[in-house]
C-alpha cells in the first residue's frame, strides 16, 4: 500500500513510535528514524527494520525540541528520499507535578517537543505533500487531549494544542490529497509509562504489578494496556485510501478512557 513511500516518524527509537514505523514498513513505506537511544543499537533496529520488510531505511538525530534541528531533519529527508509522504509526529516526554511546582524548564521542554515540534514538521512539509497532492500527517495526541488529569498540566496542555493544531490543519488542506489526524492512545507500556508504574510503585510501597493494576483501574475500564502494534494498524488506517475524508479526527484507542 506504502510501497515507493517515505515515512518520517520522529521519536521512533522506542514504544509507540517504533510500533508504528514497524506497521509503516509493513506496507512497504521507506522508514526516516528519528529519536534518542544508544548509536549501536538505532543502527540494529535500523538494520532489522529494513531487512523485516524489505524497504530503505535511515535515522536523523535531531533533538525535535529544536527548530534548526528540524529543519535540518526535513533537508536530510529530502537528500536521502527525495522527500515525506507520511510524517507522524510521535515524539514526546511526561514530568508530573502540581502547576505551583511545576518546573519551569520542563513546562518548556513539553511544549517545544510535544507541541511545537509537530507545528515545525508540518510547515516544513506541507509544501511538497501539497504538490503531490499526496499526504498524511500523523500526530500522536492522547487521551490527555481530550481530557485532563492531575499534575500533568504541561502534558496536558501541549496534547489539547495538538488536537486544535490537527484540526486547523486538516481544515487547510481540506480540499487536497493531504489528510490530517490525531490519535489518542490510553496507556500504553511503554518506557514513558513504566517510568510513572516505578515512581507509584516507590511512592506507595508496593510493586511494579500492583502499581500497573493501580494506574490502569483509575482511569482505563478495560484494565489492559493499548499495543503499539495496535496503534500501527490504525495509523496504517490513517494512511490507506479508504481513510481519504477522515480529516482533522482526534481518534482515540484507549480501553474506553474518555467514554466515562
Ligand atoms: P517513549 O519514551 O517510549 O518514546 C519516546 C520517543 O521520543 C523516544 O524515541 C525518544 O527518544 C523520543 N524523544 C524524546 N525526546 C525527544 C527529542 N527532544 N527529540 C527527538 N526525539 C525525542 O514514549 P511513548 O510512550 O512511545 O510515547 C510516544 C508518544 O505517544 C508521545 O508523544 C507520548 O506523549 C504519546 N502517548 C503515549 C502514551 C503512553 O501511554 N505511553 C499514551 C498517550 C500518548
Amino acid at each position: 500500500m506504502l510501497s515507493g513511500k517515505t515515512a518520517l516518524v520522529t521519536g521512533s527509537t522506542s514504544g509507540i513510535g517504533l510500533g508504528i514505523a514497524r506497521a509503516l514498513a509493513g506496507q512497504g513505506a521507506n522508514i526516516l528514524f528519528n529519536g534518542f537511544g544508544d548509536a549501536a543499537e538505532i543502527e540494529r533496529l535500523q538494520a532489522a527494520v529494513a531487512k523485516e520488510f524489505g524497504v530503505r531505511t535511515a535515522y536523523h538525530n535531531a533533538d525535535m525540541s529544536k527548530p534548526a534541528e528540524i529543519e535540518a531533519l526535513v533537508k536530510f529527508a529530502d537528500s536521502t528520499f527525495g522527500g515525506v509522504d507520511v510524517l507522524v509526529n510521535n515524539a514526546g516526554i511526561q514530568f508530573v507535578a502540581n502547576v505551583e511546582d511545576f518546573p519551569v524548564e520542563k513546562w518548556d521542554a513539553i511544549l517545544a517537543i510535544n507541541l511545537s515540534s509537530a507545528f515545525h514538521t508540518s510547515r516544513l512539509l506541507l509544501p511538497q505533500m501539497k504538490a503531490r497532492n499526496w499526504g498524511r500527517i500523523i500526530n500522536l495526541a492522547s487521551t490527555h487531549g481530550l481530557v485532563a488529569s492531575v499534575q500533568k498540566a504541561a502534558y496536558v496542555a501541549a496534547k489539547h494544542g495538538l488536537v486544535g493544531l490537527t484540526k486547523v490543519t486538516a481544515l487547510e488542506t481540506a480540499q487536497s490529497g493531504v489528510t490530517v489526524n490525531a490519535i489518542c492512545p490510553g496507556f500504553v507500556l511503554t518506557p514513558l509509562v513504566q517510568k510513572q508504574i516505578d515512581e507509584r510503585a516507590a511512592k506507595d510501597g508496593i510493586s511494579n504489578d500492583a502499581a500497573k493494576k493501580a494506574l490502569l483501574s483509575e482511569k482505563q475500564p478495560s484494565g489492559e494496556f493499548v499495543s503499539p502494534e495496535e496503534l500501527g494498524a490504525l495509523a496504517v488506517f490513517m494512511c490507506s485510501d479508504a481513510a481519504q475524508q477522515v480529516r482533522g479526527v482526534a481518534w482515540n484507542m484507549d480501553g474506553g478512557w474518555v467514554a466515562q
